[in-house]
């Protein structure tokens, strides 16, 4: 999935869990269970670009937040930073190592508009999480 769909994910989590490492640990195994489901992925670098603009405000936006918020957001988009690192430095084939990046766990592709709007509706729970007053 797009990184800022795993790091609205793992800020949603952060809130759910208010607590930095488990935040982060949950945040990981989150990315894992998002890379399963079907989506669509960017192909390109301004896929990546876009991206890492929309990841940006959401960083901006969190950073009022308890830190909890913002570590669970971290784990839920790390695993993607080897992604980046292969488009931009290794033309696409650099190493990975994470489970669902490696061939180790499936990742499953879903075409547009659908692997697209799967993604909006993981994106927009969360952000109605994140905004939602928890008694
Ligand atoms: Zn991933």
């Amino acid at each position: 999935m797009y990184a800022s769909t795993h790091f609205a994910t793992g800020a949603a989590i952060g809130k759910m869990v208010g607590s930095n490492w488990l935040a982060f640990l949950l945040g990981i195994l989150s990315h894992i269970i998002l890379d399963i489901i079907p989506h669509h992925d960017y192909r390109g670098r301004r896929g990546i670009f876009l991206d890492t603009l929309v990841t940006g405000a959401m960083v901006l936006w969190l950073l009022p937040y308890p830190s909890y918020i913002l570590w669970g957001a971290i784990g839920g988009a790390l695993p993607d930073l080897e992604v980046v690192i292969s488009y931009l430095f290794f033309k696409k084939k650099g190493p990975r190592f994470f489970p669902t990046h490696s061939g180790m766990l499936p990742h499953r592709y879903w075409n547009l508009p659908y692997g697209f709007l799967v993604q909006a509706g993981v994106m927009l729970t969360a952000i109605i999480f994140l905004l939602a007053k928890v008694a």
